[in-house]
């Protein structure tokens, strides 16, 4: 059902935790697997220079922050923010339909930090970011 890559980055999920002096913080929740997910930014210029996350739920919304916390680190924020869910699933090799709600999670969170990134410095992030999802389904 799941791939390797999927029961591994849910075994040893990367860059878990929290960043106490963030620049950003996001946080995202899905109503259909009960997944909360919250991240953390580090900016240093346009580069995500750290980033975290904790996230409560299934184990592919583990397996998506994990990736999408590898596949965000060290990139410009416009870069970061091209990041779509379909990477993160090509990334960890496929998920289970059901299962692709979490990865689309994955990618709001992001933005959802980087929104608040830009909220703190002052700036309207919705030119930037876009409109969130407020809906997940
Ligand atoms: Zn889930």
């Amino acid at each position: 059902m799941y791939s390797d890559k999927v029961l591994d980055h849910f075994s040893n999920p990367r860059n878990v935790g929290e960043i106490a002096d963030a620049d950003g913080v996001g946080e995202v929740g899905s109503p259909a697997c009960g997944d909360i997910m919250k991240m953390f930014i580090k900016v240093d210029g346009d580069v995500i220079s750290d980033v975290r996350f904790k996230t409560f739920g299934c184990g592919a919304a583990i397996a998506t922050s994990s990736m999408a916390t590898e596949l965000i680190k060290g990139k410009r924020i416009p870069d970061a923010l091209k990041l779509t869910n379909r990477a993160v699933v090509e990334a960890l090799e496929g998920l289970p339909p059901v299962k692709i709600h979490c990865s689309v999670l994955a990618e709001q969170a992001i933005k959802a930090a980087i929104s608040d990134y830009y909220t703190r410095l002052g700036v309207d992030p919705v030119s930037i970011v876009g409109e969130l999802k407020a809906d997940l389904h």
